[in-house]
């Protein structure tokens, strides 16, 4: 995880602790630091899951997407992909591999809703 500026505190994230209590998540920014030859360590909540993780730190990475099965999380987190799409500095063939998932989802997306539709009317 490369996550380097925690975004409860702003400093440095040494590294990022994942707990798992009773089946949910919680993730820790841990910071080390030396004082007077000592080891220090402190530590920031980053949230509950990997959403708020991600919303708070606008790092995307697919390492994230794990634990996601909210629907309304699931689609936010779209969003923001989209969103950071665009301002990416990606190779035309990246570009052109990207808009044709886009394309391909999108088509099979209106077809499940077509066949849907077509299943709900026979009703
Ligand atoms: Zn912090």
């Amino acid at each position: 995880m490369e996550i380097k500026i925690c975004p409860r505190c702003g400093g440095r994230i040494s590294w990022v602790e994942k707990r798992v209590v009773g089946g949910n998540t919680y993730f820790y920014a841990v910071h080390e630091w030396r004082e007077n030859g000592r080891r220090k360590r402190r530590k920031c909540y980053l949230g509950p899951d990997v959403y708020t993780y991600v919303t708070m730190t606008h790092e995307t990475d697919g390492l994230y997407l794990e634990g996601l099965v909210d629907r309304k999380r699931l689609i936010k987190y779209l969003e923001n992909i989209l969103a950071r799409l665009q301002h990416l500095e990606l190779e035309p063939k990246e570009k052109q591999e990207i808009a044709e998932k886009l394309r391909k989802t999108a088509e099979k997306l209106t077809k499940q809703v077509e066949e849907e539709q077509t299943e709900q009317e026979r009703k």
